[in-house]
């Protein structure tokens, strides 16, 4: 049997990208932000952005990652998640109409910066208790007189995060409901959920949602439901190839520092995938498909390769394709299995996987 290539391959399914944002127009009749930061959350930006034509608006993380979305999107509101860091970065967020997210009095001051021929949109963000981004919330009535008195400012809005959108019933979701009330009575446009958030029915039919892990088809709601139980489809198939095949003893070793022992004479596979393309390393038991079975992951997995039980089949299996996660191995749980979350996983992905888009 010989391989034709070592065949490590994200495929990128752009149909389950529209589908799944049609379930969140369904889940939310109100305005939904697509969440592409991190290139499209290790999907590929350029050709998740056609496929996301009917979102209202695109949020990234970082300005340059809004000017590659720019030249994909000319005409769409894009959303600086973290606002901008100095007048050059302020002034090129002007020009580009970026809108930014205003966390820390220093933008303010960035912003007070510009003519009002600048006409930027804002949106100033409120802590919800997570104390990542935002001004403590007692603060929101003086910070919206502050931005709304910049010429600049033609547009403000709100945005606050939920840090416990997963739990939707513990004390911190009820506070930072609680706030996303109080936040609304400002009279402004205001945006608070994400898909945790919008999977937990907390998000306000008039909000701007911000949607992100959802749109590739997973949930990230630890313990279920994942993203089919929702009607969303995984968007990557990430797969791999058996390199190698061998037959070991009762009793062999298997990988660095012999973590896993044959229990009996067994059958094992060598993958062509290992940390250095996005399979974490992890002391922890996993399983990838072949053939539709599932199959164990031996010992630790090291940065090129890993070894997987093969002891269900009699041929070798040189050759046959391993399906990492993706249809039928649900990264949800493969994160869970690793003790990591799902974003991990796609974000994770390196230059050496070869990236399939299917159309
Ligand atoms: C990344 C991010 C999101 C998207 O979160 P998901 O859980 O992927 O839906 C929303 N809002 C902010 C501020 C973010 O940084």
């Amino acid at each position: 049997m010989m391989l034709r290539e070592r065949g490590t391959t994200a495929t990128i399914h752009i149909p389950h990208i529209t589908h799944n944002l049609r379930v969140f127009k369904r889940l939310h009749p109100g305005r939904l932000i697509a969440v592409v930061k991190a290139d499209a959350y290790g999907h590929g930006l350029a050709h998740v952005v056609p496929a996301l034509a009917d979102c209202d608006a695109f949020a990234v993380a970082t300005l340059e990652e809004a000017l590659a979305l720019r030249q994909l999107a000319p005409d769409k509101k894009i959303i600086l998640l973290e606002g901008v860091f100095n007048p050059t970065e302020m002034k090129t967020a002007a020009a580009q109409r970026l809108d930014v997210v205003v966390h820390q009095d220093y933008q303010i001051k960035l912003l007070s910066g510009l003519s009002a021929k600048s006409g930027v949109a804002a949106w100033l963000k409120i802590d919800s208790g997570m104390h990542r981004l935002g001004f403590r919330r007692e603060l929101a009535p003086d910070k919206i007189t502050q931005l709304t008195s910049l010429p600049a400012v033609k547009q403000l809005r709100i945005m606050a995060h939920y840090a416990t959108s997963e739990q939707a019933h513990c004390e911190q979701t009820k506070d930072q409901r609680q706030l996303a009330h109080d936040l609304k009575s400002f009279g402004l446009e205001c945006s608070f959920s994400n898909t945790g958030a919008v999977l937990n029915q907390l998000a306000d039919p008039a909000e701007w949602v911000r949607v992100g892990i959802g749109l590739y088809g997973i949930s990230p709601l630890p313990q279920g439901p994942w993203g089919a139980d929702f009607g969303l489809k995984p968007v990557m198939q990430l797969s791999a190839k058996i390199i190698a095949s061998k037959r070991i003893k009762a009793g062999g070793l298997v990988g660095y520092g012999g973590h896993f022992q044959a229990p009996k004479d067994m059958r094992i596979g060598i993958v062509g995938i290992g940390y250095a393309d996005g399979y974490p390393w992890s002391p922890h038991p996993s399983q990838v498909l072949v053939e539709d079975q599932a199959v164990a992951v031996l010992g630790r997995v090291s940065m090129d390769m890993m070894a997987i039980d093969l002891s269900a089949f009699s041929a070798p299996m040189t050759g046959a394709e391993v399906l990492i996660w993706g249809p039928g191995m649900p990264t949800e749980q493969v994160a869970k299995d690793l003790n990591l979350i799902p974003y991990a996983l796609t974000c994770g992905i390196t230059k050496r996987v070869k990236f399939n888009v299917v159309q």
